[in-house]
């Protein structure tokens, strides 16, 4: 099939370059007398089901969409109240410093924290959302997507994965689906084709291999963020709109967050970055841990859940920029290096580039001009080169590289990034990941870690519940409402599907490598488990349950060893909350 503009996924990226391209009327090349052909293929069983994000300044979504109204949409309401709490250890389960565990003795004996909480008195400007809004991403997209479909002039196909772009000479001339039942996938030939594929899109990741990077850029920094969509118990005092940003618990390392919509919804969840260096950086653990802290246990306690996710975030910000345009294609959103990890922000930085893309395509095509590589470098990506997207992304660039020293130093260097404006950071490379033995160092001995993780993996369990058990994580009270089991959030808050007639998207490249592998931090960092030790001595190919995939692409970079690939598939969460 030929068509004008085809788009790889529909995320805010996508969504901002929809609905700038839908204000223009322009005549197809493709099917002459006929208005613009723009199709857009979503891996998502629907739209707004691949998406996650809450807090947005808005800021380039109210410049395409000046009318937006926040009522008009569920779940949306703007910033009433900002929170930024460093969280004490209630439990003395998590892995502190000996300094850090001496700055929560002073806090304690100066008596300032509240429900193991220290609010501080001051948000830095740079993490401010105060003129934002609070929303579902999920549900925004939706907004969006059915204004979008109504005006005619777009089409958006959700469960149609796309597989790869079609490349020859050099040139990007359209996308094939993945194959189902049609063997190979269909072919869609475009004059453009817009990549909004996400952090871990297998599009994305193809370009980045037959074009290459930008010198000295690179995908090293990644997060899962993982959260749940909670009915707050009746009669709760926090109002819709507020904000919290916690640190300093589950984990030092793990940042968490609670925001509030209207008609008592919250949004809890946390972020666990890959400098993060342990080798059981598992999210559904954690997150429970974090919703029972004192501090959002006295808000959350009696809630319900409604639905759960996770996701990754491509952390690498403007390091990990790709070539952004070229021949045929153009990349917008967080695969383009978008999203800013010093705001914490990514919705409206991925939905500007999407615009910014828009307003220069329609230029060109005003102009009976080609879309090729040159000419969009001229209408697009000087466009993103001169705006608020670029400059902010600069000065977040190497914001968070101290972190790679630990979390102390992490914070001085954000916070000296952030009133610098990037002149003066503090600098870090990534480091691998530890063993099991030296993580559990002091805790527990590597023969004791041995056995544990070897019982474990005998009954084809990950092992990071029992060493956490062990190192002292009461067991989570499950009330089958709020806390459950990891199964059962799969069944309760997104119900997953795996279509038939879709290979398995989630391969292992070299079994050899996957038995020599030590740690198998794939299956310890599963947000669905969906990989699970294969009961084997030697451990062996992890295996993979393709019903229970959540689609979040951790494991693609919690393979260090470069051996497992995330391929596009159908599936995943149903749920367009998040
Ligand atoms: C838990 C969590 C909380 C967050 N909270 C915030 C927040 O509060 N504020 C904020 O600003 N940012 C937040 N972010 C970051 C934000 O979600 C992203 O930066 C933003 O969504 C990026 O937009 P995008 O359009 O580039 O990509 P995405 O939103 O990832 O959209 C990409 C779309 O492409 C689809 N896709 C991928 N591959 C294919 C394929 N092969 N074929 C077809 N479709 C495909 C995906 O299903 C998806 O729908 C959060 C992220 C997470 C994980
Ligand atoms: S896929 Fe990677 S992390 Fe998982 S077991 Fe194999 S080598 Fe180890
Ligand atoms: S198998 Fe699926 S759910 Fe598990 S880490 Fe990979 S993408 Fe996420």
């Amino acid at each position: 099939m030929d068509v004008d503009i085809v788009c790889i996924g529909f995320g805010p990226a996508t969504a901002g370059f929809l609905a700038t391209l839908e204000k223009t009327d322009l005549e197809s090349a493709a099917c002459p007398g006929m208005p613009l052909q723009v199709i857009c293929y979503e891996r998502a069983d629907d739209v707004g089901f691949g998406v996650s994000g809450v807090v947005t300044r808005a800021r380039g979504i109210r410049a395409t969409l000046p009318d937006l109204n926040p009522a008009e949409i569920p779940m949306a309401t703007p910033v009433t109240e900002e929170r930024l709490v460093y969280l004490l250890d209630p439990l003395g389960a998590s892995r502190r410093s000996r300094v850090l565990k001496a700055g929560d003795r002073l806090l304690r004996t100066l008596g300032l924290p509240r429900e193991f909480g220290v609010e501080l008195p001051y948000v830095p400007p740079f993490l401010r959302k105060h003129d934002g809004l609070v929303m579902s991403l999920g549900q925004f997209m939706q907004f969006v997507g059915g204004r979008l479909m109504a005006s005619g002039k777009v089409q958006i196909w959700p469960g149609m994965p796309v597989e790869k772009a079609l490349i020859e000479e050099g040139c990007v001339r359209g996308i094939r689906l993945v194959d189902q039942g049609v063997d190979p996938g269909m072919d869609i030939r475009a004059a453009l084709t817009v990549v909004g594929d996400g952090p871990v899109g297998a599009v994305g990741r193809q370009l980045d291999q037959e074009f290459k990077m930008p010198e000295g850029h690179h995908h090293r920094e990644w997060a899962l963020g993982m959260k749940m969509v909670v009915d707050l118990p009746p009669g709760m005092e926090l109002q819709p709109g507020a904000v919290f940003h916690t640190f300093g618990y589950p984990e030092p390392e793990i940042f968490g967050f609670l925001y509030v919509h209207p008609e008592q919804v919250a949004t809890v969840g946390i972020f666990v970055p890959s400098w993060f260096r342990s080798p059981m950086r598992t999210s559904y653990r954690y997150l429970q841990h974090f919703m029972q802290h004192p501090y959002l246990w006295r808000y959350l306690r009696g809630g319900k859940l409604r639905s759960w996710g996770a996701k990754s975030l491509q952390e690498s910000g403007r390091r990990g920029e790709p070539f952004l345009a070229g021949d045929g294609y153009a990349r917008i959103g967080e695969g383009s290096g978008s999203t800013n990890v010093l705001t914490g922000s990514g919705v409206d930085e991925a939905w500007t580039t999407g615009a910014q893309l828009a307003e220069g395509v329609v230029e060109l095509l005003q102009a009976g001009k080609p879309l090729s590589g040159t000419n969009l470098e001229q209408a697009y990506v000087a466009r993103r080169r001169s705006s608020w997207v670029e400059e902010e992304g600069r000065i977040a660039e190497k914001a968070r590289d101290g972190f790679h020293h630990g979390i102390l130093r992490g914070l001085c260097g954000m916070a000296l990034s952030g009133f610098t404006k990037g002149n003066l950071v503090i600098g870090g490379e990534p480091k691998p990941t530890q063993s099991l033995p030296d993580y559990y160092q002091g805790k527990l001995s590597p023969e004791e870690v041995d056995r544990i993780t070897g019982a474990c993996r005998a009954q084809g369990l990950a092992s990071h519940d029992a060493l956490m058990d062990r190192c002292g994580w009461p067991a989570i009270p499950y009330d089958g409402q709020l806390l459950v089991s990891h199964q059962d959030a799969l069944l309760m808050g997104g119900k997953v599907q795996a279509p038939d007639g879709f290979a398995d998207h989630v391969r292992f490249l070299d079994r050899n490598i996957c038995e020599k592998c030590a740690g198998q931090l794939c299956i310890e960092m599963c947000s669905g488990q969906a990989l699970t030790p294969n009961g084997g001595v030697p451990a062996g190919v992890p295996a993979f349950d393709r019903e229970k995939c959540i689609h979040c692409g951790a494991c693609q970079w919690n393979c260090e060893q470069g051996n497992l690939v995330f391929q596009a598939g159908a599936g995943g969460l149903h749920s367009s909350e998040n």
